[in-house]
């Protein structure tokens, strides 16, 4: 069955244009074309492909309110979400991720890239099925109407050479041979389902000894998928590890084979100048994720000079302080100016493409993220008539006012999710307030 949209206005790979056509058959888009709306479905306002949320942790929604209060640092943040963390089973988290999830889709993002560590019952004991937690996060994607990269996260050690312990027990496997049977199981079970991709991550360097790396960028190597890592979002961790390895986490990434063209390294805020060479090179896509950054007190990461070495920005809300995409994009340009005391780092265009295109394709949909032919039928419509946007432009507008309450429309992979600023699901608010009140 065919359905045709008709756009007031879309961002093409070519700019904005009027009067856009675009049919949509079978979660694809099958033409794109110019004309009279006719009987088509009418798209008002400004629409984008479906953005990507290239690192999340679901579960952190639940500490959003909880943690901007008072003083601290990361580290201390840390210990409230070890808290939720040891709460969760899969029921509540299969409600407070379909939440979140949902609450992603009105944002206007259509595929999450989900950093999945929470696997196992407390003190580490498998569930009965031992991928139940990641089936409970694919079953919560795609019922608020999200693709997803679920990426299965080794994670050993409770800080470089320290065991797991608490909260922590939760998310080991032992080691990278019994982490990797388990995610091939995962991805056994997903295997043609062209809605999931079944990724790895190595944690960060405190969490993954280097000997055990090369066993997890295998298991990229071998499905062709993504490989996602925490690097260097605290200063703590590079001096750890230069005491033990005489080495940056991307050093210790690069020696042991996990940067490269599927890789993403998330957050790189506390870089070397041949942290940026090897990323650039390597041509790893590098994940801001500035909304958390800024709430836990990390820094600000070096966007422009990684992207002029050559690795691709890509943006993510990671522990979920905000939900909107396009916070998280002008605040790249934004924290730059902080930086650099200088404006006009970052085009509204290129900044847009690391919230799309660039996003999904780092997460194993390079099919996604732009309005073309044969690509996924993501539409996300951006009021240009709010009190936020109007008068101020087409791309600009979005970029720089815009937030996700704007977004009223989104179609995902052909299926429309968000309608008039609603999702299919109903109140989001009423189900994350539920959800959220079971485990805290
Ligand atoms: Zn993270």
């Amino acid at each position: 069955m065919s359905v045709t949209y008709w756009c007031e206005r879309a961002w093409l790979p070519g700019g904005v244009a009027e009067s856009v056509l675009v049919e949509v058959e079978g979660g694809r888009i099958a033409a794109i074309g110019h004309g009279e709306p006719g009987a088509a479905q009418r798209l008002a306002g400004l629409t984008v492909p479906g953005l990507a949320n290239a690192h999340s942790h679901a579960f952190h929604r639940a500490l959003r309110g909880a943690t901007q209060t008072g003083a601290g640092d990361f580290w201390t943040w840390r210990t409230q979400m070890y808290e939720v963390a040891a709460r969760l089973d899969p029921d509540t988290y299969l409600d407070l991720a379909r939440a979140v999830y949902a609450e992603m889709a009105l944002a206007g993002v259509t595929t999450v890239g989900e950093f999945h560590y929470l696997h196992h019952a407390p003190g580490g004991r498998p569930y009965q099925d031992p991928n139940v937690m990641g089936h409970a996060l694919i079953q919560a994607a795609r019922d608020a109407g999200l693709r997803v990269a679920l990426l299965d996260t080794c994670y050993l050690t409770g800080g470089i050479g320290t065991p797991l312990s608490g909260a922590q027990e939760r998310f080991g496997d032992g080691d990278a041979e019994r982490w990797a049977a388990r995610a091939e199981d995962l991805a056994a079970a997903y295997e043609g389902q062209p809605d999931v991709e079944i990724g790895a991550a190595i944690h960060s360097v405190r969490a993954v000894p280097p000997e055990q790396m090369a066993t997890v960028a295998e298991f990229s190597h071998r499905h062709a998928a993504p490989l996602h890592a925490h690097v260097s979002e605290q200063r703590a961790e590079n001096a750890a590890c230069a005491e033990r390895y005489a080495a940056t986490p991307v050093e210790v990434l690069h020696e042991h084979g996990a940067l490269g063209p599927r890789s993403t390294a998330v957050h790189a805020t506390h870089l070397t100048d041949v942290d940026v060479e090897l990323l650039g090179h390597s041509r790893t896509y590098v994940c801001m994720c500035p909304t958390t950054e800024r709430d836990l007190a990390d820094g600000i990461g070096p966007a422009r000079a990684l992207a002029d070495r050559g690795a691709r920005i890509t943006l993510g809300s990671d522990s979920h302080a905000v939900i909107d995409l396009f916070e998280e994009a002008r605040a790249v340009e934004l924290d730059e100016r902080l930086a650099s005391e200088r404006r006009g780092h970052w085009r509204a265009a290129d900044l847009l493409a690391a919230a799309t295109c660039d996003g999904q394709a780092s997460l194993g949909f390079p099919d996604a993220g732009e309005l073309v032919p044969g690509a996924w039928a993501d539409l996300v419509s951006v009021r240009l008539d709010s009190v936020r946007t109007a008068g101020a432009g087409d791309l600009e507008a979005v970029v720089f006012a815009a937030t996700a309450a704007d977004v009223h429309s989104v179609v995902s992979g052909g299926r429309r999710v968000v309608a008039e600023g609603r999702h299919v699901l109903g109140d989001v608010g009423s189900m994350l307030a539920e959800a959220i009140g079971r485990v805290r």
